[in-house]
C-alpha cells in the first residue's frame, strides 16, 4: 500500500503540484496592466474595472494590476514586468505624454500585447470643447493609436442603437480565441462604424440595425512584433456577465500576451 503513495508524491513533485511550487505558479501567470480611471458618465469604470479584473483573475491565468492614471506609461522600465497592457476605458481628461505614447507603441512593437475594449478606442481622438459660440480643438487625434487599435470609435461618426440583446456570430471558428464558442446573445451596446483601415482578423460580428451593416466586434491584429486584441463589449457590469464574453476576454488577453491560448 505504500508504493502508490510514494508514486503519487513523486508524480506530484514532477508536476510541481506541491505547495513549494506556489511561487512558481504565480510567476508563471501572465502579468496584465489594466488602465482605467476616466470615461463618459454612462460608463461606470469604478464597477467595470473590478469586474474585468475578476473575470481575468478567476481564470487563474493572470496576475492583474489595476491603475487609474495614464502616467503609468511614462516610465518604460515600469512596464517591463508586464506581458500585456489592457486599456479598459475612454480617457477624456488624462494627458498621455509623448513619452507615454512612445513607450506604449514600443511595448507592443517589440513583441508584447495590447488589449482595448468598448469606448477605450475613442481615447486620444479629436476632442473639442465649446468656447463662447464656437467649438475649439483641445486635442488633435493621435493617428498612430488608430493603427494600434485597428479600428477606433470616432466621436460624431461611430455609434450604436438602443442597448438591447443582440446575436453575436462567431466568424472564424478555428481561431483559438473563439474556438468551441457557439454564436451567442449579448446584452450590450452594438458598436458600429468604428473607423480605420488596418488589416484586422475578425473573429465575431453582429448585424447592426443602426448602421444596417455587419459590424466587427471582436478582432485581432499584429502591430510590429506584438499582438492586439480588440473587443467592443463591456458597457456595464451586466453586459460582462456572459460566459462567452468572459471566455473571449480571457483568451484574447492570453493571446495578446503570449501569441497562444492554452
Ligand atoms: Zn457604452
Amino acid at each position: 500500500m505504500r508504493l502508490p503513495l510514494i508514486a503519487l508524491i513523486a508524480a506530484a513533485l514532477l508536476c510541481g503540484a506541491l505547495p513549494g511550487s506556489a511561487a512558481d505558479a504565480q510567476s508563471a501567470k501572465i502579468k496584465l496592466l489594466l488602465i482605467t480611471g476616466d470615461d463618459v458618465g454612462a460608463h461606470k469604470w469604478q464597477e467595470t474595472a473590478p469586474a474585468t479584473r475578476d473575470i481575468l483573475a478567476k481564470s487563474g491565468r493572470f496576475d492583474v494590476k489595476v491603475v487609474e492614471d495614464l502616467a503609468c506609461l511614462d516610465n518604460a522600465d515600469e512596464l517591463k514586468p508586464f506581458d500585456v497592457i489592457f486599456l479598459h476605458r475612454y480617457h477624456t481628461k488624462g494627458h498621455l505624454s509623448d513619452k507615454g505614447k512612445e513607450n506604449l507603441l514600443s511595448f507592443v512593437k517589440d513583441g508584447k500585447g495590447f488589449v482595448v475594449a468598448h469606448l477605450a478606442s475613442a481615447s486620444f481622438g479629436l476632442r473639442k470643447k465649446k468656447e463662447g459660440d464656437k467649438m475649439v480643438v483641445v486635442q488633435e487625434p493621435w493617428e498612430e493609436f488608430q493603427k494600434l487599435c485597428g479600428r477606433v470609435w470616432v466621436m460624431g461618426t461611430s455609434g450604436h442603437g438602443p442597448r438591447a440583446p443582440f446575436k453575436v456570430k462567431i466568424v472564424n471558428a478555428k481561431n483559438p480565441i473563439v474556438k468551441g464558442i457557439a454564436d451567442f446573445e449579448a446584452d450590450d451596446e452594438l458598436y458600429a462604424k468604428l473607423q480605420g483601415d488596418a488589416k484586422i482578423n475578425v473573429l465575431a460580428t453582429a448585424d447592426s440595425d443602426w448602421s444596417k451593416k455587419t459590424e466587427p466586434l471582436v478582432f485581432t491584429l499584429n502591430y510590429g512584433k506584438g499582438r492586439v486584441f480588440h473587443e467592443a463589449f463591456g458597457h456595464d457590469v451586466k453586459s460582462l456577465k456572459n460566459d462567452s464574453i468572459e471566455k473571449i476576454i480571457c483568451r484574447g488577453c492570453e493571446w495578446a500576451a503570449t501569441g497562444k491560448v492554452k
